[in-house]
């Protein structure tokens, strides 16, 4: 069976860099660490489908 999920875009709090994480639609939250840098941030859904506000953790 295939999860459909959908593409969460978030800009990391600390360097700025844009980073993607595919999300389950099953999901409201998400984690994901930045590519870059490498921290750690909590995603929630923001005023857009793609666009999620992410916050450091
Ligand atoms: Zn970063």
């Amino acid at each position: 069976m295939t999860v459909t999920a959908r593409t969460a875009e978030w800009e990391c709090t600390r360097c700025g860099s844009t980073n993607r994480k595919l999300v389950p639609y099953t999901l409201d939250e998400a984690t994901d660490r930045c590519v870059t840098c490498r921290a750690r941030h909590a995603l929630v859904p923001g005023e857009t489908t793609v666009r999620w506000l992410a916050r450091a953790s």
